[in-house]
């Protein structure tokens, strides 16, 4: 029908209503990850016969959502997680933000949500970070971490997609995952449960791939560990809620950097991708923080077990492990229980191995505006 005009997504319509009563900024070193949020946030609405609203920064508050819809019935969310760093010039930046913008339209895609112009959106996260700028704690390590969420609020119980939808950003600020004296993480490797597989969503990042990890979790605290690492049969997938690397000694005297490949299983880390990268341009382009110009780096994505691992280990060539994500970045890895046996890293004094801490140094350094690579910091 000629007549009818679906609105696309326009960051230029943006309204503002901002509140007269803003909080009180708790101090940085009281910060408790996703507790406090900053005063505002932006809702756009999505309607099958208008398209989508007015973009609007409003005061932060409750959703007013009919409880037919698709979200509460199907799961029908997908979400994001970036930051905003505050750099040594006193400005704001994002860390490669059209990167988590492409997968949000993908993830969106994957739940046949409404279609939206990922641009837009990120001039509307801009806009809201500039506009709580005296939220991102002027700390080092510290950050704002910044929630971009997509419900389908098809407001009926049909098995069906939803095309009405909410579109919303909610900002938290954040102190470095690790506060004091960083101790190495302890996993346990499951494969009765698993986080995705093939033709899954492990791939994007929707709602519905977290709720069921929460009881494999639990499971693996109770018995002494801190997080699961996900297999798929023999096939080792992801860490948590992080990308899975490990440092392997070669017989050349090199070492080999590894992660799984992108088969659709795994998320496609934006801190995955970014520490592929800098490790692949070390020694030649930057040399990384603290490693010698003599010790050269394989970065590979491929197939990796636990018998990988195990055998490594028996060799002494498993050198580090780690996880890495925009929560974390990177986080040391210890020890990895597998049926009923530990494979233990080498232990580091700051629970990172010298290719994890250089890696660690570089990302940050990049985030948190100390370094310029590639335009991967956006004032
Ligand atoms: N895997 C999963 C399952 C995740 O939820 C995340 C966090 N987004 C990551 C990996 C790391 O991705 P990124 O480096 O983009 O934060």
């Amino acid at each position: 029908n000629g007549n009818v005009h679906r609105a696309p997504l326009d960051a230029s319509r943006l309204r503002l209503n901002l509140t007269d009563t803003r909080k009180t900024v708790p101090p940085p070193e009281e910060l408790v990850f996703g507790k406090t949020y900053t005063d505002h946030m932006l809702v756009v609405y999505h309607d099958p016969v208008t398209g989508w609203s007015d973009p609007e920064i409003k005061p932060y508050g409750p959703l007013c959502i009919d409880p037919a819809s698709s979200v509460f019935q199907y799961g029908t969310s997908c979400f994001e997680g970036m930051k905003a760093y505050l750099g040594p010039d006193g400005k704001a930046r994002l860390f490669r933000p059209e990167q988590n913008m492409a997968r949000l339209k993908r993830s969106a895609e994957r739940l046949a949500l409404p279609a939206f112009e990922e641009g837009e959106v990120l001039k509307l996260i801009k806009k809201l970070v500039t506009l709580e700028a005296r939220w991102i704690p002027a700390l080092k390590g510290h950050s704002l971490y910044i929630r971009p969420t997509i419900i389908g609020t098809r407001p009926s119980i049909g098995v069906h997609a939803s095309d009405h939808s909410i579109l919303f950003v909610i900002m938290s600020p954040t102190g470095p995952y690790f506060r004091t004296g960083a101790k190495a993480v302890s996993l346990l490797a499951i494969n009765d449960s698993v986080r995705s597989w093939p033709g899954g969503t492990g791939g994007n990042k929707v709602a519905t791939n977290y709720s069921p990890t929460f009881k494999p979790q639990e499971h693996a605290e109770k018995l002494g560990y801190q997080q699961v690492l996900w297999l798929l049969g023999e096939k080792i997938t992801e860490v948590g809620a992080m990308n899975f690397f490990v440092v392997v000694q070669r017989e050349d005297g090199d070492l080999d950097l590894i992660t799984p490949s992108l088969d659709g299983t795994i998320l496609p880390g934006i801190t995955r991708q970014s520490v592929l990268a800098l490790a692949a341009a070390h020694p030649s382009r930057s040399v990384l923080p603290g490693l010698p110009e003599t010790v050269r780096l394989h970065a590979h994505e491929r197939e990796l077990t636990m018998t990988d691992l195990k055998a490594w280990s028996a060799e002494g060539r498993l050198l580090e492990a780690f996880g890495t994500g925009t929560a974390a970045i990177i986080a040391g890895i210890g020890r990895i229980g597998f049926e009923g046996k530990d494979t233990v890293l080498p232990e580091h004094e700051s629970s990172l191995g010298p290719v994890a801490k250089a890696l660690f140094e570089r990302v940050t350094d990049i985030q948190e505006g100390r370094v310029e690579w590639e335009n991967w910091g956006i004032v």
